[in-house]
C-alpha cells in the first residue's frame, strides 16, 4: 500500500468509515483517479528537441510579459509559442502546459522534452503556466480545478511525492521573479493538498 492509499484509509478510519482495500468500487475509483485530464494538443513546430532525463518537480507560473504588468489577460499556447520563438529565440513555448482562464489545458512543449521556464532548473522539471497576471488578478475557479487535476496526474505519472518539500513549487522559489504572482502563490498549498488526497 502506498502512502497515498494509506492516508486515505487512515482518514476513513478517523471518520469511523470502513473501507475494504480489495473492494471493487475502490479499484474502479483508483482507475478513474489515474485518468489523464483532457489536454488539448496544438500543432506547434519546435526548432529543436532535447529529451528530459528525469522529472523531479513541478513549477507553477503565470503569464506576465514586459508591457503587460498592468493587465490580467487570457493567452493561448500558440501566442506564447510565437513570442518565445520570435522574441526569446527559444525552440518554442517554454512551458509544458498552459491553462486558459476557462480552465482549458493546452499542451505546450512536448511533455518529455526539456522546457524553458525556470533558469537552471529545466533539466528535471515540468512547467505549468496559468494565463493571467496574479499580482493583480486571481486565478479563476476553472483554472484552479484544472491545475489541481493536472498536477495530481503529473505526480502520479512521474511518481512524485506531493508531501516532499520542493515537489510543487512556484517559479519565485527558484528564480528572482514575482511569478506566479502573489494570488496564485498563496494557493499552492491548495494544489499540494489536492495532490495528496487524489
Ligand atoms: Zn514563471
Amino acid at each position: 500500500m502506498n502512502r497515498r492509499d494509506f492516508l486515505k484509509y487512515a482518514a476513513a478510519a478517523t471518520l469511523g468509515m470502513y473501507i475494504n482495500p480489495f473492494d471493487e468500487s475502490i479499484a474502479k475509483a483508483s482507475v478513474l483517479e489515474t485518468a489523464e485530464p483532457v489536454i488539448y494538443k496544438r500543432l506547434l513546430q519546435f526548432t529543436e528537441y532535447e529529451k528530459r532525463l528525469s522529472t523531479e518537480f513541478i513549477v507553477i507560473h503565470h503569464t506576465v510579459y514586459p508591457g503587460d504588468e498592468h493587465s490580467d489577460v487570457d493567452t493561448t499556447a500558440t501566442d506564447i509559442h510565437e513570442l518565445h520563438q520570435k522574441k526569446n529565440k527559444w525552440a518554442g513555448i517554454g512551458y509544458h502546459y498552459l491553462i486558459r482562464k476557462d480552465g482549458m489545458i493546452e499542451r505546450g512543449r512536448l511533455p518529455d522534452m526539456v522546457g524553458a521556464h525556470a533558469l537552471h532548473h529545466n533539466l528535471n522539471s515540468v512547467g505549468i503556466c496559468l494565463a493571467g497576471n496574479f499580482e493583480i488578478g486571481k486565478p479563476t475557479k476553472a483554472q484552479m480545478r484544472s491545475v489541481k487535476e493536472l498536477t495530481a496526474w503529473l505526480c502520479r505519472k512521474y511518481d512524485l511525492d506531493p508531501y516532499k518539500e520542493g515537489t510543487i513549487v512556484g517559479h519565485r522559489d527558484l528564480n528572482d521573479t514575482k511569478c506566479p504572482g502573489e494570488n496564485l502563490y498563496r494557493r499552492l498549498d491548495d494544489i499540494r493538498s489536492f495532490c495528496i488526497n487524489n
